[in-house]
């Protein structure tokens, strides 16, 4: 029997005894692997799983959490991966949302999701940090083998709710082809080989780590140093071992500040990529200093998987996303219309390919908002390509500050605010503001607390026209941020919104 996704990834390597993961805890073989898939299999099976229904995962990072994934979609299940900050009143709306048959939360949520599994009539089953748990207790009795259900290209494989930053959550349908395509193309464009190892310390309820990593590695039959979470520390500890990683902004600017990366403990890398969150330019800089190695930036999310790289061999350009990926096209387009602009304007990225989702979960309306008439997605991300077709993420379109009926492109101040001495970051955002709409608003994070809000108006008031201008000028220790390192501007906005009222 065939599983479009599964045969070609999880199982391509499924008799090999090579070491598919090293953890604190020991490595584990890709033949170990598969057994553990698939009595996880059989535990599913026999909590009722059939093909289609959805399995509810809250769990921490394991290796038997991510070989829940690869049974899931080896019994014909759609794996549903949940944030493990999630609180028991947000996992409500996800469950009674997506209906799964069997969900899946850590022992100290237990009691909590009870009554919400109930009300679905999902089965309840709890998986730890340490791999301990009713799913683990049952899945170590299960038989060790399991025929793959049959699932088609276009068999759903995963739902991953957004993050939603205005409105509700929404449920991004992955089918079996959108996850095998992106792979396929990702282990070419990147030239993953079994010769990889790469540092896997991202966490795996997000497309980064689940899919673009793991996916990828187990396709090609290469290592993951498979680690609960990012540390620095972690990270040096275990690079003499690897080839490659794959991070946030967020690691590689950890690791700079970390007096043990130099140029020697990485030389051997082959590969530093980058995405889910815009890498400052100075922080490429800043690597490629240190190190002699350009991180590779990529651009994606959750509905549509990866769809832009730089390039592995030729220039890895700071502040650039790099090309469409093979199979991916894009156009940068009036927000309005859809119509292609010209190189060098700015518009929202526009997207078909086999990477992109089929729509949202029991949300037709959304899907059908999301999509222009002729197939394209609408990401919401706004772009502008310059003459050597290189595209730069200028910012979300509803981050976009329209003051006094004038368009102002946060990163455009953000950039030259950063660029001021004593600037580490900033945060530009808009609020409402009496007279004009919307006030732009600066929120910055000094690395020389003597710095004044005066020095940064004088110089912005040489460089950028008055309407770009910050009304107000806010200090603070940190931007808030969340877990894959995206600023998180919406939280801003909230605190920041009677200002000027
Ligand atoms: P998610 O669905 O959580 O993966 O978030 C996707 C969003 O992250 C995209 O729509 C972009 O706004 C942002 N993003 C991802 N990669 C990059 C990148 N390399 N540079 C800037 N923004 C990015």
């Amino acid at each position: 029997m065939t599983n479009h996704l599964y045969d070609r990834v999880f199982g391509a390597h499924a008799a090999s005894s090579k070491t598919f993961l090293y953890t604190d805890a020991g490595e584990i073989s890709f033949a170990e692997f598969a057994a553990i898939t698939n009595r996880i299999a059989n535990t599913l099976v026999e909590a009722g799983v059939t093909p289609g229904d959805r399995v509810a995962v809250q769990a921490d990072k394991s290796p038997m959490l991510l070989a829940l994934y690869a049974a899931t979609v080896k019994a014909g299940g759609v794996y549903l991966p949940l944030n493990t900050g999630y609180t028991a009143a947000e996992l409500d709306y996800f469950i009674g949302d997506a209906r799964p048959a069997v969900v899946v939360v850590r022992d100290n949520a237990a009691e909590a999701i009870t009554p919400v599994a109930e009300r679905c009539n999902a089965r309840l089953m709890t998986l730890n940090a340490d791999e301990t748990g009713s799913l683990a207790d049952a899945a170590r009795t299960s038989a060790d083998s399991f025929d793959a259900v049959t699932r088609g290209s276009e068999d759903l494989a995963a739902i991953l709710y957004t993050s939603g930053t205005t409105g509700r959550s929404k449920g991004a349908k992955l089918c079996h082809r959108n996850l095998l395509s992106n792979a396929e193309v990702l282990a070419d464009y990147w030239q993953f080989t079994e010769q990889d190892v790469l540092l896997h310390m991202l966490p795996i309820y997000h497309t980064h780590g689940l899919f673009v990593a793991s996916n990828l590695l187990a396709m090609v039959g290469g290592s993951m140093i498979f680690l609960p979470k990012f540390s620095a520390d972690a990270a040096l500890a275990w690079m003499p071992k690897a080839t490659s990683m794959m991070g946030v902004p967020t690691f590689y600017t950890r690791l700079l500040d970390s007096d043990g990366f130099t140029a020697d403990i990485s030389k051997h890398m082959r590969l530093f990529i980058s995405g889910s969150a815009p890498l400052l330019a100075e922080t490429h800089t800043q690597f490629e200093e240190r190190t002699g190695k350009a991180i590779l930036e990529r651009y994606g999310m959750t509905e549509t998987n990866m769809s832009t790289s730089n390039p592995y061999d030729g220039d890895r350009r700071a502040g650039t996303v790099g090309f469409p990926l093979p199979g991916v096209d894009i156009r940068i387009a009036d927000p309005k219309t859809g119509a292609p602009l010209a190189d060098g304007e700015i518009g929202i990225i526009e997207l078909k390919g086999d990477n992109v989702f089929l729509g949202y979960w029991e949300m037709p309306e959304k899907t059908e908002e999301s999509f222009r008439d002729d197939g394209y997605f609408i990401t919401g991300d706004m772009a502008v390509r310059d003459e050597r077709g290189y595209i730069s993420i200028v910012g979300r379109d509803k981050d976009l500050i329209i003051s006094g009926g004038l368009n102002v492109y946060p990163k455009e101040v953000e950039g030259m605010i950063d660029e001021i001495d004593g600037v580490l970051e900033s945060a530009v955002i808009g609020v409402p503001h009496r007279d004009f709409g919307e006030g732009v608003v600066a929120v910055v994070v000094r690395s020389d607390d003597s710095l004044a809000a005066e020095t940064i108006e004088t110089s912005l008031a040489a460089k950028l026209a008055k309407f770009k201008q910050p009304k107000a000028i806010i200090f603070i220790d940190a931007l808030p941020r969340n877990s894959m390192g995206k600023v998180q501007k919406a939280e801003l906005r909230k605190t920041h919104d009677g200002l000027f009222a």
